[in-house]
């Protein structure tokens, strides 16, 4: 079998793997996910590359890598994951379902989240997850009634608010005092010593996760001493601590100018950083580093739309906000390229959609040489971007593909208008 280069140009033509993405747009329309099997598993195998790399090296103690499947849940994308051996990290009943329809394993699930329905806890301890990461004393009794009741003892690791400022989006910062998640640093000996005496509960470890899309590992070290003094302060007064969950939140390089570190480079320095103190099993919960360079959006230019003299140009794809959210909630940079090269001169546009919001941008003031009909790739759009979709101005959500070589699988059908009229009726 050849091996491809994940996402490339060929002789000015983008491809996926050995598939042009023409080509793909031709046999499957647009607006069009791709997602490219051979840069999932190289972003796994940077994660694997970064343990093998730190001191403790394969054989050391235990580094598990949860994927996050809310960063991208399709089925298809988390089988890859599931045949890597990888673990997964949850926050719905509704994720579980879909680990266990991809093929991974609930004794390799840890469920998080703030707000655990009485379902949604039975359903995670009948399946058996490896470990709930609870984020309030409320939540603690709660689990201790449901394990009691079913005749078990479920497994627990408080999520610490380590209070640490992660320097990313506001709505992407989870680990400073004043967001909803978390245990307080300062009321963790009172969660623990309340963990530590409910009857059906076994304390296994502690939990942090400080937010998303971050590009500097200095928060991320600051978290782990944290993590560690308390960890330490637990152990002293007899509650033992088996492993420290230090969640996800590496960013990726959007090419908007903040570079994260490489992924083994990263992972290496937080192994090795852990281990100074003494070395005790970790684990990681990335999504956005496994999934978002793998994917792109393709979508058709409807209309260039000229501007007034010194007005912007836009031009109108068949992609919008309802199919990519990230530019409109959290202002997010994505690259937006030509399919096809077109050689003379560029115009700057405002790239949106047919959505009827003046929010539904896809990317501003971008140099585009390009026709109506020419096709263009939002790119890393592996994560938070399909998941985020929605069925805004009735626009069912696009079909999803993972290029495999020069095989192609459709892992999400195209919605139609039917199926979504199908959900719904008129008045009696
Ligand atoms: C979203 C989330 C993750 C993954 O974050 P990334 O930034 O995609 O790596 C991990 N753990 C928890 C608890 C989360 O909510």
């Amino acid at each position: 079998m050849t091996k491809h280069a994940a996402i490339h140009r060929r002789d000015g033509a983008l491809h996926v793997e050995g598939v042009s993405a023409a080509s793909l747009v031709a046999s499957h329309g647009t607006p069009l996910f791709v997602y490219s099997r051979a840069a999932l598993m190289s972003a796994w195998d940077a994660w694997m590359a970064g343990i093998a790399a730190s001191n403790r090296g394969v054989n050391g103690p235990e580094v598990k890598v949860h994927v996050a499947v809310k960063a991208n849940s399709n089925l298809g994308v988390l089988s890859v994951f599931a045949r890597l051996g990888a673990g997964f990290d949850i926050v719905s009943g509704g994720e579980l379902r879909r680990v266990l329809a991809a093929g991974g394993k609930a004794a390799d699930v840890v469920f998080s989240g703030v707000g655990k329905s009485v379902e949604e806890i039975r359903e995670a301890l009948v399946a058996g997850v490896k470990c709930f990461n609870v984020e309030s004393i409320p939540e603690l009794s709660r689990l201790d009634d449901i394990a009691g009741s079913l005749g078990m003892k479920a497994p627990v690791a408080l999520r610490i608010n380590p209070d640490v400022d992660a320097n990313t989006h506001a709505y992407n910062t989870t680990g400073k005092k004043g967001n909803k998640f978390g245990i307080d640093y300062g009321d963790a000996r009172e969660a623990y010593a309340a963990a530590a005496s409910m009857a059906h509960l076994d304390v296994c470890g502690v939990d942090c996760h400080i937010g998303s899309g971050i590009t500097d590992t200095a928060p991320f070290i600051a978290a782990v001493d944290r993590v560690l003094d308390l960890v330490d302060i637990l152990e002293s007064n007899g509650i033992p601590i088996a492993h420290i969950d230090l969640g996800g939140g590496l960013g990726i390089d959007y090419g908007d100018g903040a570079t994260p570190p490489p992924t083994p480079e990263f992972v290496k320095t937080i192994l090795d950083h852990v281990d100074k103190r003494g070395p005790r099993p970790v684990w990681f919960e990335p999504g956005r580093s496994l999934t978002a360079a793998a994917g792109l959006l393709l979508s058709k230019v409807e209309y260039l739309k000229p501007g007034p003299a010194g007005g912007k140009n836009f031009c109108i794809i068949d992609a919008a906000m309802n199919d990519l959210a990230r530019p409109t909630v959290y202002g997010a940079f994505h690259r937006i390229e030509a399919v096809e090269e077109r050689v003379g001169d560029t115009e700057v546009y405002d790239v949106v959609g047919p959505v009827c919001e003046s929010g539904d941008w896809l990317g501003r003031a971008r140099e585009l040489n390009v026709k109506v009909g020419d096709l263009l790739a939002v790119r890393d759009t592996g994560a938070y971007s399909f998941v985020m979709s929605s069925n805004y101005n009735t626009r069912p959500r696009a079909a999803e593909i993972i290029v495999d070589g020069e095989s192609v699988h459709v892992v999400r059908k195209r919605e139609t208008v039917e199926q979504l009229l199908s959900m719904e009726t008129v008045l009696p």
